[in-house]
């Protein structure tokens, strides 16, 4: 690449998730790519998780003391896996013959609000990663995890090594941000559930989007965000073969013409109702300001009017906070514990599926076909929201996996 006369290096960061670090072998594995790119004379910035199903169980200690994840300790402890990897693929590379030195988040330095279990990357002081790329050595740097300003150790949420990388490529201004996972790319669905769902060789960041916040977990959501605020070229892709995964990029003009590109489902949302509400002006105002001072983030809404004069009002949330807003609303709002019994239900065992695509903005009938699929299954839609390049509809969790494959092959989008 021609850059003032000169060649520039070309730097590379590679995400690596937690299958592909998930033994000595394949943490091998990973050094031999590094080592590959960097003799190709590129910069080699490496991303890793913790070594597959070590966050659950780290998490699931912490469990086994106190239920709530927003905890200081909670991310000291859960921070952990990462901080083995970084040192496990740091000391593979130098066994290999390469120069390797591993970062922690405090060392990097990514600096993070102090949300635990969701923290935000505010910055990064990316010198101590360019100083190292400089001598030669390629940067192991942990993924998940920051310190906040007053120096405790955050985490950045489930999937949270991928928000890692893409924030890396920004900070580095690298060429490229290589997601290696345990498919060699972005398919029409999750080909764990559908067998036959296709690979797409290039989404939008706007699509990715969609398809991250509504349950397909190949990207972490504010990795995304992060890519398309930043213009970072994300490319998704196995970390057991060469093949050309999936480039995450600005939309071009042929993607309008598929209209549906992903159909994808979420099991993280609870369905809270409120019944028999008095339907006066102010009400829904008085039902979410409790939630929204907690910092429940409430996603869909839906209010029914009744002949007489009442209202009902159902909403989701995410699952885990799904107690917790009923306990505050029940606290705040002491009408909806009135002696005829509590005026508020819940229900757990929901999914979200949904249809992406950008496509959708010029092609009418797609929510008519969606409802159709689901009917002729006997599925039940529960609440419906849309955008302008998605329709999701809530249905009984149970029939999550057969909406998901009925939706996929009444759209055409099969092999
Ligand atoms: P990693 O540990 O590498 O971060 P993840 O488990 O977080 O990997 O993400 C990869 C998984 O995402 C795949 O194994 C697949 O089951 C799932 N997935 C869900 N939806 C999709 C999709 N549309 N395309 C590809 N993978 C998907
Ligand atoms: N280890 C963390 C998790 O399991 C982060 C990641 O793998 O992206 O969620
Ligand atoms: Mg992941």
């Amino acid at each position: 690449m021609p850059h003032c006369g000169r060649v520039r290096a070309v730097l590379i960061v590679q995400k690596y998730g937690g299958t592909s670090v998930g033994t000595i072998d394949r943490m091998k594995n990973v050094a031999a790519r590094c080592l590959a790119t960097q003799r190709k004379g590129h910069k080699v910035a490496v991303v890793v998780s913790a070594m597959s199903g070590e966050t659950n169980r780290l998490l699931e200690l912490t469990r086994q003391i106190q239920e709530d994840p927003n905890d200081r300790e909670v991310d000291v402890i859960i921070a952990t896996g990462e901080q083995v990897s970084v040192g496990l693929v740091a000391l593979a590379i130098r066994a290999a013959g390469g120069k390797a030195r591993s970062f922690l988040g405090h060392q990097c330095k990514i600096v993070t609000d102090s949300s635990f279990s969701r923290a935000r990357i505010v910055s990064i002081e990316s010198q101590p990663i360019k100083d190292a790329l400089d001598a030669g050595e390629i940067a192991v740097i942990a993924g998940f995890q920051g310190v906040d300003e007053k120096g405790s150790i955050t985490t950045l949420g489930r999937g949270g090594s991928d928000t890692t990388g893409v924030a890396i490529a920004a900070a580095l201004d690298a060429d490229v941000c290589e997601i290696y996972t345990d498919v060699d790319g972005v398919y029409t669905a999750d080909p764990n559930v559908v067998p036959n769902a296709r690979k797409v060789h290039r989404i939008s960041y706007e699509e990715m989007l969609e398809l991250a916040s509504l349950g397909a977990k190949v990207l972490q959501i504010r990795s995304v965000e992060l890519g398309m605020k930043y213009g970072v070229s994300i490319h998704v892709r196995s970390s057991f073969s060469d093949v050309e995964g999936t480039w995450v990029v600005p939309e071009e003009a042929a993607m309008e013409k598929v209209v549906v590109s992903g159909v994808t489902a979420s099991r993280d949302e609870a369905k809270v109702t409120l019944n028999d509400l008095p339907d006066t002006p102010g009400i829904a105002a008085k039902m979410f300001a409790p939630l929204a001072d907690a910092s429940i983030s409430v996603d869909m809404i839906v209010q029914n009017q009744a002949h007489d004069g009442t209202t009902d009002l159902t909403f989701t949330v995410p699952k885990g906070d799904r107690k917790r807003a009923m306990e505050l609303l029940k606290d705040k709002v002491p009408e909806l514990v009135g002696k005829d019994g509590e005026r508020i239900t819940y229900d757990d065992d929901i999914s979200k599926v949904s249809v992406v695509g950008v496509g959708m903005r010029s092609h009418a009938g797609i929510a008519k076909t969606m409802f159709e699929l689901l009917a002729k299954e006997g599925i039940n839609i529960q609440l419906i929201s849309t955008s302008e390049i998605k329709i999701s509809c809530v249905i009984a969790r149970k029939y999550a996996e057969l909406a998901v494959r009925a939706l996929h092959e009444g759209f055409g989008l099969g092999k």
